[in-house]
């Protein structure tokens, strides 16, 4: 089955058997009547096992070409699944220019737990092998990044995880399986915030994770049923219904992005335009050989590096809401410096890019001629 018709049918039965319903029900329930103890039609009780959910995980493992994944509660809920797998003493090997979340629940939940990062810049992959010993069990990777689009070789750091026998995990949250598949090309684990492009309408709170190897899998599915950070069968629905249209969607982030991302460059008033499809990006082989198209991510800086002046133009936007998230049919633009960097000291953000006049869009699928035309009124 092509990608295209995997975002629509995959790992679904097309037909309910109890009434035909085209789409699974909403199994709303907490637990499942037994006809004798253990005699169970394969569900027990809802944070173990739940049909809705189950349908939604099939989904998953299909569109990223995995054998088995998991829905959580939330994108963290998902990373910190995976944290779990570890014990006191081990090492991780993390994308430097990471999702501040993740970058919080590792710092200070899981150092406080013994677990000891590194986090490095892998635009060169060849770097992560200068960090590896013989305590390090996971190297987690992010690519693109957030908010500054570098791209880092998912193939390279698959390799380099192999040899040393170490886990690699793919936070896909920015690409989507529509443009990038990490299992493919070697990861253990792929990793999604659901909110985001997956659930793809603002709507949901999510997290997933997709693995091919059945080991991995039971230890993952024993932890999402021990730790129970679970999502309810509604949600499941929602980005069911979300992932239907993946595809179509995922093309047009891809158009606008790229129509966008042309004007921003040409524009006087800009100094710089993050994007990966530009030929000037450092990474943009690898970006052009591993991914499918480019996306609808893009970050860029006004000319004179004002703070003031980047406040205005976000709030000058009138289709483009001021809001953080991302990968939903709307257009978002966010201020990194106030809003998701804040907690980051200057210093140590303007080390990675994230200067005061940065400004990151979530290109949605409106027309890209309203958008641009937006962009022109607010930035003037
Ligand atoms: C949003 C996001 C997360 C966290 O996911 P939540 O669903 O908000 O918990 C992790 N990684 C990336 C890249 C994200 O954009």
């Amino acid at each position: 089955m092509k990608f295209n018709t995997k975002t629509i049918h995959g790992g679904q039965q097309n037909v309910d058997p109890a009434y035909g319903s085209v789409m699974p029900p909403i199994y709303q329930t907490s637990t499942y009547s037994q006809t004798t103890p253990g005699g169970h039609k394969g569900f027990e009780y809802s944070r173990s096992g739940n049909p809705t959910r189950a349908a939604l995980e099939r989904a998953f493992a299909s569109i990223e070409n995995g054998a088995f994944a998991l829905a959580f509660g939330s994108g963290l809920a998902a990373i910190d699944a995976v944290m779990k797998l570890l014990r006191p003493g081990d090492e991780v090997i993390s994308t430097n220019d990471l999702y501040g979340g993740t970058y919080r629940l590792f710092t200070k939940i899981f150092e406080g737990f013994g677990i000891k990062f590194h986090f490095v810049g892998m635009e060169n992959a060849e770097r992560i092998e200068q960090y590896i010993n013989d305590k390090t069990k996971l190297i987690w990777v992010e690519t693109p990044t957030n908010p500054m689009m570098n791209i880092i070789d998912i193939k390279k750091a698959a390799s380099i995880a192999k040899k040393h026998n170490v886990l690699l995990a793919v936070d896909n949250t920015f690409a989507t399986p529509y443009l990038q598949q990490p299992l493919e090309m070697g990861a253990d684990i792929v990793m999604h915030s659901a909110t985001k492009y997956l659930g793809g309408h603002s709507d949901v709170v999510m997290g997933a994770l997709v693995v091919k190897d059945k080991v991995l899998a039971d230890r993952l599915y024993f932890i999402q049923n021990a730790s129970g950070a679970i999502c309810g069968p509604q949600d499941c629905f929602l980005v069911l219904r979300g992932l239907k249209t993946l595809h179509v969607r995922m093309q047009r982030h891809c158009e606008n992005g790229k129509a966008i991302a042309e004007y921003l460059a040409e524009h006087p008033k800009i100094e710089k335009v993050y994007w990966p499809g530009f030929e000037s990006h450092p990474n943009h082989a690898i970006a052009k050989s591993q991914m499918h198209d480019y996306g609808g991510m893009i970050s860029f800086v006004t000319k004179g590096n004002n703070y003031g002046e980047a406040i205005k133009i976000v709030e000058n936007l009138k289709i483009f809401i001021l809001a953080e998230s991302l990968g939903g049919v709307e257009s978002l633009a966010g201020h990194p410096a106030s809003m998701t960097h804040a907690s980051i000291p200057k210093v140590e953000r303007e080390k990675i890019g994230v200067v005061d006049s940065l400004i990151r869009l979530s290109v949605g699928i409106e027309d890209a001629k309203d958008l641009i035309a937006d962009l022109k009124q607010a930035i003037g």
